[in-house]
């Protein structure tokens, strides 16, 4: 498979484009629940519970929001940048597929569409979440390169600006939005996935220092990143949730060592990450010392809202793409579409886009109520990750041998097949988000 297939999907999970696409007037109401308890699982701890009062919201742009998406429109006229050629698998050993997006970023920050909801004193442009979720439309519907600092700028940099000091936001917040400096998110471990707070990296005190020994796993641009926001033990006698200290770690700091894994995409967008003795000064804890599990809460609700940016738009072009194969004549046969069963399914799989659509207008409603992601990130995490694997399996099957031809639509499609497996996992897996939605949005008991 090209390696130009890889990058273009990476660009579709990644780019943060359209989170959210604005209806004409939209309204919601949820059943609500209030449950102040601390559960043991990754995802379980993370969710702020559904308001008492139920929603109700219009979603119709105002006037200042369509000037926002007709500058932006402008904007992106005369600044989106060719599409990357050649093999950026090839190309990215090389460095040169990160500087074509290292540029994009910094032409992004330069022209005041980075960080777009971000307080403008820390880089960002201080825009409603509303112009967040048009700006991401927007780039999506561009089909514009994605956006490498995406880890910073979906989950570290929020966390950072609800728990970090003054100094941190300073130091930190604009070169994120720059892509001067790239993070990574050190969480999960070999024995510490799903119970997040079972992770056995320690961080001994010495002094103004921490002394970080231990592994990390599966971290994604471990080996791109300047930065990591890393979570460690410090207490081990107390109960597992309080000994928890978030770091923020200097990636080239003597003692780190970052081994690439290998997707069975091809890709190695995600690593090993081993911490010998790496000092971290004191000045670079994030919320409290042993307080670090509302930071990590933070910050995995963060990444759930924010990882599923721009899926609408890359579903709706992959099943437009997949419907206008399924019509065509193919090799003197008939349509894939003749077959009753394959109509069956595209008319399916066009439905839940569309129940996805509005689900994410829900989370919408609730991230302008309350400015934090709630537990509709879980049910659009779920939602998302699943249907693009029934998309790409539903393609494989329509398309046939012809999907597996780096000739045909540049291999596009066995690559999301095979990338889509990993969306079950990455950002809490399925059951873990079943979990979340049974005990916080339906108030049903803890599975155990
Ligand atoms: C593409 C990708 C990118 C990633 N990037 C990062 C990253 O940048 N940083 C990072 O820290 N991590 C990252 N991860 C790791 C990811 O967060 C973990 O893989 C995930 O949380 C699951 O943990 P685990 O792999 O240890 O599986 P486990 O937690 O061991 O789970 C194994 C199985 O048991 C099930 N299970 C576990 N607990 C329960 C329960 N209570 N109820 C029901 N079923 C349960 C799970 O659903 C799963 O099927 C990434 C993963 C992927 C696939």
């Amino acid at each position: 498979m090209s390696g130009g297939v890889s990058s273009r999907q990476r660009a579709a999970w990644l780019r943060g484009a359209a989170w959210f696409i604005i209806v004409a007037t939209f309204s919601v109401r949820h059943r609500t629940k209030r449950k102040p308890t601390c559960s043991i699982d990754r995802d379980l701890d993370c969710l702020m519970l559904f308001d008492a009062e139920p929603s109700l919201m219009d979603l119709k742009p105002t006037p200042h929001e369509q000037r926002f998406r007709d500058e932006l429109r402008r904007w992106l006229a005369t600044n989106l940048p060719p599409r990357f050629s050649g093999s950026t698998r090839e190309a990215e050993a090389e460095g040169a597929y990160t500087d074509y997006l290292l540029v994009w970023q910094r032409r992004l920050f330069d022209g005041g569409w980075a960080g777009i909801a971000w307080p403008k004193e820390y880089g960002g442009r201080g825009a409603s979440f509303m112009e967040q979720a048009i700006f991401q439309e927007e780039l999506a519907a561009a089909d514009a390169p994605e956006i490498l600092g995406v880890i910073g700028i979906s989950l570290v940099g929020p966390t950072i600006i609800a728990a970090g000091t003054e100094r941190q936001k300073s130091r930190y917040l604009a070169k994120m939005l720059s892509g001067e400096e790239i993070w990574c998110q050190g969480f999960s471990e070999p024995n510490a996935g799903s119970d997040l707070a079972s992770l056995g990296t320690r961080a001994v005190r010495d002094g103004d220092h921490f002394v970080v020994n231990g592994q990390k796993i599966w971290t994604s641009f471990a080996h791109l990143a300047h930065r990591c926001l890393l979570l460690t033990r410090t207490e081990s006698a107390a109960p597992k949730h309080k000994g928890i200290t978030c770091l923020l770690v200097d990636m080239h700091s003597p003692g780190i060592e970052v081994r690439p894994l290998r997707m069975m995409s091809g890709d190695s967008a995600f690593n090993e990450v081993f911490f010998t003795d790496v000092r971290v000064s004191v000045d670079e804890v994030l919320g409290e010392i042993n307080g670090g599990w509302p930071v990590a809460i933070t910050a995995l609700a963060n990444e759930r809202a924010n990882l599923g940016a721009g899926v609408y738009a890359m579903f709706k072009r992959s099943l437009d793409a997949l419907i206008a194969h399924a019509k065509s004549p193919r090799a003197g046969r008939p349509p894939a579409a003749s077959d009753p069963l394959v109509r069956q399914k595209l008319a399916q799989l066009y439905l839940e886009l569309e129940i996805f659509r509005l689900n994410t207008n829900r989370a919408l409603t609730k991230l302008m109520k309350t400015g934090m992601p709630g537990p509709e990130g879980s049910i659009q995490k779920l939602f998302w990750s699943e249907y693009n694997q029934r998309l790409t399996q539903a393609a494989m099957e329509i398309l046939g041998p012809l999907a597996q031809l780096d000739e045909f639509d540049g291999g596009r499609w066995a690559y999301h097949y095979l990338r889509s497996r990993g969306n079950t996992i990455e950002a809490g897996t399925s059951e873990v988000q079943r979990n979340i939605i049974a005990q916080r949005v339906l108030g049903l008991p803890r599975s155990y």
